[in-house]
């Protein structure tokens, strides 16, 4: 641990850090590790989707013409693929065009606007609209709290989902409208949700009758292992406890066929279904089911899609694994970080030393490696800590993962002997 050096090893450790940093940033490497975008191996693998539907394949089972416009909630085939996906029935999903944070941010402008089945009024009408936000997340969720005004309340997550003790006891404020959940390998913790959390939070009182838990479920089939994580299906568990409209799940095929030209879900109550649609219906005259064909002829069934996602898996795991095996190589026993080890989804949570994230990827950008930035995974950017950093190693090649980690660990472990070296000269 670099705490109990003593004070020459500590100037030893310091001096080899510096000299290790200086050597990778004369490199002169360009490495980008900030997004979680499928490599272009992983799109190449939907690379036959391009040709289809094709050969005047237009016409969906019940004989609409899929070039036209038209049918809104997505075709019967669409949603009967993804049905065991998203955990509802056909008729509970609605098929929207290539992002479902499109379908959230949405669902949010909508619930502000018009309010949900079961509001009083449109949220945007009440004094304070509050949004519980697990920590650390997506910074797009909250990206959209921050946009419409919603405030964001952090609660820290366990490793199998928010700490529920404080999610029951915010719930009591009538403020609190909403939830954002990644269920499944969360970005960027890796938290899958156990069956009792998932229990808790469709059980739970909470004062506002209109609350939601926006249910991301992003990443709900691609595993990192080969026995890949189930969770609890979360509109049942809401419809057993007496809340069956409390949950929206979103998913999409992003990260399964194209990132930017997937579908994308929405699945909730007959209620939610029929909320949707009516606003739906408004901003447009129908999705593009070509789109929606093109999949059901390339993925064909629910197994034709889990065979795909092991073809993800085998391009992702050794990615991660170099990653690990670079940070444990540096880092194990010094103290300066802990990270996840995920099961599934596109990203590695890492804690480093308190106060010196930003410092991490500071020095990372000036040796030519782009991190996302420090505080990115806290609401409004404002990491209390300066602790987190977010990993996404699904973007560049395995040769640029191995030595972008190796850099990673190089950067933390400076700035870790820095802090220690200055916390020393401030006590002396
Ligand atoms: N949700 C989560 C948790 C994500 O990590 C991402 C992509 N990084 C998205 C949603 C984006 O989904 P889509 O492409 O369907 O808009």
């Amino acid at each position: 641990m670099i705490a109990d050096l003593s004070a020459a090893d500590l100037d030893s450790l310091l001096a080899r850090a510096r000299a290790d940093y200086d050597a990778f940033r004369a490199k002169g490497l360009k490495l980008d590790m900030t997004r979680g975008k499928p490599a272009p191996e992983q799109l190449d693998l939907a690379e036959g989707m391009l040709a289809l539907p094709g050969n005047r394949d237009h016409l969906s089972e019940a004989g609409e013409d899929a070039r036209n416009y038209g049918g809104l909630q997505g075709l019967a085939e669409t949603r009967a693929l993804f049905a065991r996906t998203l955990g509802a029935s056909p008729d509970r999903i609605v098929v929207g065009d290539n992002s479902s944070l499109a379908l959230m941010h949405d669902s949010l402008v909508y619930a502000l606007l018009k309010g949900v089945p079961g509001s009083a009024k449109p949220w945007g009408r009440e004094p304070d609209v509050a949004f519980l936000c697990p920590t650390p997340g997506y910074d797009r969720h909250f990206a959209i709290c921050e946009e419409y005004g919603v405030r964001m309340i952090p609660v820290p997550l366990t490793g199998d989902g928010p700490d529920m003790d404080k999610v029951e006891e915010l719930v009591r404020d009538p403020a609190v409208k909403g939830m954002w959940n990644v269920p499944k390998y969360a970005n960027p913790s890796g938290d899958v949700y156990s069956d009792e959390t998932i229990r808790r939070l469709a059980r739970m009182t909470t004062a506002a009758p209109d609350f939601r838990l926006f249910w991301d479920n992003a990443y709900v089939l691609h595993h990192l292992t080969d026995d890949g994580r189930e969770i609890l299906n979360v509109l049942d568990a809401c419809a057993e406890a007496g809340h069956p409209d409390r949950a929206f799940v979103f998913a999409s095929t992003s990260k399964m066929t194209l990132a930017g030209a997937g579908l994308a879900f929405f699945a909730s109550s007959p209620a939610n279904v029929a909320w949707l649609l009516a606003s739906a219906s408004k901003r447009t005259i129908g999705p593009d089911k070509l789109n929606q064909l093109r999949h059901v002829r390339f993925l064909k069934d629910h197994d034709g899609l889990v065979a795909h996602m092991a073809k993800h898996k085998a391009l992702l795991a050794p990615k991660f694994a170099a990653v690990d095996e670079a940070l444990e190589a540096r880092l194990a026993g010094t103290g300066a970080a802990r990270w996840t080890k995920p099961e599934g989804g596109y990203f590695i949570s890492v804690d480093v030393v308190e106060g010196t994230a930003s410092r991490v990827v500071q020095l990372a950008k000036d040796a030519g490696l782009l991190l996302t930035g420090a505080g990115a995974t806290w609401p409004k950017g404002k990491d209390p800590r300066d602790q987190n950093l977010r990993l996404a190693p699904s973007f560049p090649s395995l040769s640029d993962v191995k030595a972008a980690s190796e850099g990673i660990a190089i950067c933390i472990l400076l700035a870790a002997a820095e802090a220690e070296s200055a916390k020393r000269k401030d006590a002396a």
